[in-house]
Formats: C-alpha cells, sequence, structure tokens
C-alpha cells in the first residue's frame, strides 16, 4: 500500500464521546501528517439502531473539532459488495453455516461457563450433513462463521509492540447473523481492503478483533493493514470512558461551554508523558504526532480539566 489511508468508523448509534473522538483524533492526525488521505466510514449495518441523526451529529460534532475527512463511506450501501465476498468464502469453505438460535447459543455458553470451560463456539454446525442442513433450512433461518485457523497470529503493532493472539481462544466470528445483518467484523475487512487503507488506529479493546481479522485478510488478500491499538481512557475511579454512560458526549461537552481546543489539545497529549501544549487548531499538532510516545495502559482523566483547559484555548484565541 503506497499512500497513507487512515479511517474513522464510528456506529451511528449514538453521540460520539471523549472515547471515541481520541480515536478519530489519532487517525486523523496519523493521516495528515504523512499527507494521507482520512475517510469517515459510518458502521451503520445495524439499521435498527443506526439513525440519519446520528450519522449528521457525529459529522457536525468533528467539523467542530476540526476534522475533515476526505470522503464518506457508508456501510449500509456496499452490501451488495459484502454478498459476493461472503458467497466466495462460503465457496471457498472458508466460511460455514450454522443454525442455533441466541437462545441454543446462550445456553451453550451458560453450561460451558459452569463447567469452567472457556465460552468458545463448539463447531456443532460443522458436523451436519448435507441433508441435516436441508432439513434444518426449512424451519430456521442460517447464520455463518469464519472459520479460524486456531493458529497463532502475530503482528508488529505501532503501539503496542508485538502482539500474540491464540485464536483457538477465540469463537469463529459471525459474519452473518440469521436475520441477513453483515456484522462489522467482516464488512470492516473489506472495506479496509476496497478503501486501500493502510494503518488502522483503535483501541485496545480491538485487540482479539485485529487478531480474527488479519484471518480474515489473509484469506482474502496477502497482506493485511498495519494496526496501533490505543489505551482506553478512564476516569479517576479506573471507569472506562468509551462507555457511553461514563462520558460526557461531545455534544453535551460543547453545550456546558467547552472549547473544541480543549478538547483537542487535551486528547492529542493525554498518555504520551509530554507537558501538554493547548492548540486552537488541531492540524497544528500533525507534525510531531507520533504514535510510539502512546502506550497501551489505561489513561486516567478528569472531565472537569476540559473547563480549565478550555479558558486557556479561550485566551489564545483572543491574543490572535
Ligand atoms: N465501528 C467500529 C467501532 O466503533 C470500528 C472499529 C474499527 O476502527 O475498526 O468499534
Amino acid at each position: 500500500l503506497k499512500k497513507n489511508i487512515l479511517r474513522f468508523a464510528p456506529s451511528p448509534t449514538g453521540y460520539l464521546h471523549l472515547g471515541n473522538v481520541r480515536t478519530a483524533i489519532f487517525n486523523f492526525l496519523q493521516a495528515k501528517k504523512n499527507n494521507g488521505e482520512f475517510i469517515l466510514r459510518l458502521d451503520d449495518t445495524d439499521r435498527e439502531r443506526s439513525t440519519q441523526h446520528y450519522i449528521d451529529q457525529i459529522k457536525y460534532d468533528l467539523e467542530w473539532l476540526g476534522i475533515c475527512w476526505d470522503r464518506v463511506e457508508q456501510q449500509s450501501k456496499r452490501l451488495d459488495r459484502y454478498k459476493d465476498i461472503l458467497n466466495s468464502m462460503i465457496k471457498d469453505e472458508n466460511v460455514y453455516e450454522c443454525f442455533e438460535t441466541t437462545i441454543d447459543l446462550d445456553l451453550k455458553r451458560k453450561k460451558q461457563l459452569n463447567s469452567g470451560q472457556p465460552p468458545v463456539y463448539d463447531r456443532q454446525s460443522l458436523k451436519l450433513s448435507d441433508r441435516d442442513k436441508a432439513e434444518l433450512r426449512k424451519k430456521v433461518s442460517s447464520y455463518f462463521r469464519f472459520y479460524l485457523s486456531g493458529n497463532k497470529v502475530s503482528w508488529k503493532d505501532k503501539i503496542a509492540g508485538d502482539v500474540e493472539v491464540q485464536t483457538n481462544a477465540v469463537s469463529d466470528p459471525i459474519l452473518i447473523k440469521a436475520n441477513g445483518q453483515f456484522l462489522y467484523t467482516i464488512a470492516s475487512v473489506i472495506d479496509d481492503i476496497d478503501f486501500k487503507v493502510s494503518e488502522v488506529v483503535r483501541g485496545v479493546d480491538h485487540l482479539t478483533n485485529t487478531a480474527v481479522q488479519i484471518e480474515i485478510f489473509k484469506t482474502l488478500v496477502e497482506y493485511s493493514p498495519e494496526f496501533a491499538h490505543h489505551s482506553l481512557i478512564v476516569n479517576s475511579s479506573g471507569e472506562n470512558f468509551s462507555k457511553r454512560a461514563n462520558s460526557l458526549s461531545i455534544k453535551e461537552l460543547r453545550e456546558n461551554g467547552v472549547e473544541p481546543g480543549a478538547v483537542c489539545s487535551v486528547l492529542v497529549n493525554l498518555g504520551n508523558g509530554k507537558r501538554m501544549e493547548v492548540k486552537n487548531d488541531l492540524l497544528a499538532f500533525a507534525e510531531d504526532f507520533d504514535l510510539k510516545a502512546f502506550n497501551t495502559s489505561p489513561t486516567k482523566f478528569n472531565t472537569e480539566d476540559l473547563y480549565s483547559i478550555s479558558r486557556v484555548a479561550l485566551s489564545k484565541l483572543d491574543n490572535v
């Protein structure tokens, strides 16, 4: 991949908050630092939870922060493409048809947990004969899973360093649900391939996903993009900010008088060990932005700080 292409991929199922905006900023700066391209990708395959209101609001928030995208892509408009790829994966036997209902799967999980086993999908559906399957198809809608190798997946992470994930401890991921909904796991890989994404920056909560997705990349193309997994921000009692309930939305922060320059300055500098500099222009951080300065351990942050930093940001605006 020659060009630097990065993307921010929110699901339009809620407002942006400090947790996902940090991811947006990292991807944006990493793209702009190298004169690359920044894509806003809307992960809206969940038609029930995704709304136009949240799409509009996400765009508004990003613009307010100074995060501008070179183009927008929307997963719900690419379903035919996903279908084609899924069909080729079924043909190549990288993907298999399953028939359990959500209730069946829940029960299995509980049984496994009760007997002290890891709740990994037992691949029962793989044992079905063609006749069994034909019978089952008459009764239930099937769903499809990707067949994981069970091998160790390793990669050189631009923040986390050398990462290894053993995929035999992971359930074969569901790619399409019985109701026909494509899941993020496959849609994201197909998009990253089609849009020639060269680097993916996201939270450490995605490490296992990455291992799974690297296996999918390898079955579809010869390469996978580079990955960087940043820490998650936590409040003073150690609770994760990316959980919406624990974090104020960007919308609320704005309404409370927080300056965009304060949000950006804080999120760019949080966890990199450097003295914070307040700048009102997000792009001014691009040149010195360095993923290597960050790490994966939880990064503490107190939302109250945004108010004092807003005053600094404002005073700098006054001086211009
Ligand atoms: N929609 C996914 C999320 O919000 C995107 C993750 C990714 O960057 O691949 O978690």
